[in-house]
């Protein structure tokens, strides 16, 4: 069994998802090439934003926005512990502070009572500037924005949403990747919506932000890549990934994401009696990167990881590790006694086999492996 079966995405969408990369083959137009384009329009037009600027991963993509807001020395950019590295690392990257936030046991997304007390103690501190909330859409949930704008606008801050994970989320009917001032996702393969390679894109409403953001992805380029204005970067979504996008994300509206939400539900049915199952809030609709149980202890967790594998089923522990814990960013002083949700919830979930194609028996024999051991 596959934790996300790839190959079995490719088999369907084979005929289509094959001319198409021939087509770009036969074109050589490797480097922004009309692809590119259609599907920054295509983005655009579903998710309800007036832009959507394509770049070479996920991690640029949150970077772009942060040097598009001139973030850097002396200002505090408020991340969740429980996230993956790239949500920090993109602060320390352009230097700035980021200062990790505990997350809601249930939902595991940013706590905004939380973020609320520490945006306080920065400002008593009055060593840093307050300006940017990075909100991560953990395993395919929006965060809860109604609360988070509320912060934002009595702080003067940005948010900044990490849609790596929540690409086809919602809340109501509104869609992940509108939520932020700007919003950014990564086509890394095993995300909701992946490529064939690393690819990702950032969206906004703001015509001078899309700028700025379609100046840092070339070099920092003025009226050509060879008339630099700034500095930059070099992170074009290649055409090749492009094309591979354009060829999935039909299936992706128009299949997948159903079929995610029916395979959760059978899931959460048969494991409800023996594990805590994720918790999605009232009109908040999940995109699914991740089928994420937590269980009693480590003891628990890691014995039942065990016996699965033994099983050949596959699991993976996100996250392992709270960044506040990660010795990349020793260099910043975090109190351990801050982060009691994501302390435990590091060592009590798992992440189960979970993909648009999974049958029916798989589901149920992964159920009942969990189940068996749990139960003894
Ligand atoms: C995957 C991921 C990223 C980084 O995306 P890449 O395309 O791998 O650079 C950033 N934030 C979160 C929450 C992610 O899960």
């Amino acid at each position: 069994m596959e934790f996300r079966d790839l190959k079995r995405q490719y088999l369907y969408l084979k005929e289509d998802m094959d001319l198409k990369i021939h087509e770009v083959i036969g074109q050589t137009n490797f480097i922004q090439g009309k692809q590119v384009a259609e599907l920054e329009k295509q983005l655009a037009n579903y998710i309800g934003t007036k832009h959507c600027v394509a770049c070479a991963n996920g991690t640029d993509a949150l970077q772009l926005a942060l040097m598009t807001w001139n973030i850097g020395q002396g200002d505090a950019v408020f991340v969740p512990d429980f996230t993956f590295f790239s949500s920090g690392e993109v602060v320390s990257a352009v230097n700035a502070v980021p200062v990790f936030v505990d997350v809601e046991p249930d939902t595991c997304n940013i706590d905004c009572d939380s973020l609320e007390i520490l945006v306080q103690k920065v400002i008593r501190e009055g060593r840093l500037k307050p300006k940017v909330i990075v909100s991560v859409d953990l395993f395919g949930q929006p965060a809860d924005y109604r609360k988070l704008k509320k912060i934002a606008e009595k702080y003067h801050m940005y948010i900044l949403e990490d849609a790596a994970q929540g690409f086809g989320g919602k809340i109501g009917e509104r869609k992940a990747c509108s939520f932020g001032d700007i919003s950014t996702t990564s086509f890394f393969p095993a995300k909701p919506l992946g490529c064939y390679g690393d690819g990702g894109a950032v969206f906004t409403d703001n015509d001078e932000w899309a700028e700025l953001i379609c100046s840092y992805r070339v070099h920092g380029k003025g009226s050509s890549k060879y008339d630099n204005v700034r500095i930059g970067m070099n992170s074009r979504l290649d055409t090749l990934q492009a094309a591979v996008l354009l060829a999935k994300f039909p299936v992706f509206i128009e299949k997948e994401l159903e079929r995610m939400q029916g395979i959760s539900a059978q899931y959460t049915e048969q494991l409800k009696d023996v594990v805590t199952t994720p918790f999605i809030k009232d009109g908040f609709y999940s995109s699914w990167a991740q089928y994420t149980i937590q269980v009693s202890d480590k003891t628990a967790r890691d014995g039942l990881q065990a016996y699965l594998k033994e099983q050949g089923i596959p699991s993976v522990v996100y996250y392992q590790k709270p960044m506040h814990r990660q010795l990349a960013f020793e260099g910043n002083k975090y109190d351990d006694h801050d982060y009691p949700a994501t302390n435990k919830l590091s060592e009590i979930v798992l992440s189960l086999p979970f993909h648009p194609y999974m049958k029916e028996e798989e589901i149920t024999l992964v159920a009942n492996a969990v189940k068996a051991y749990l139960r003894g």
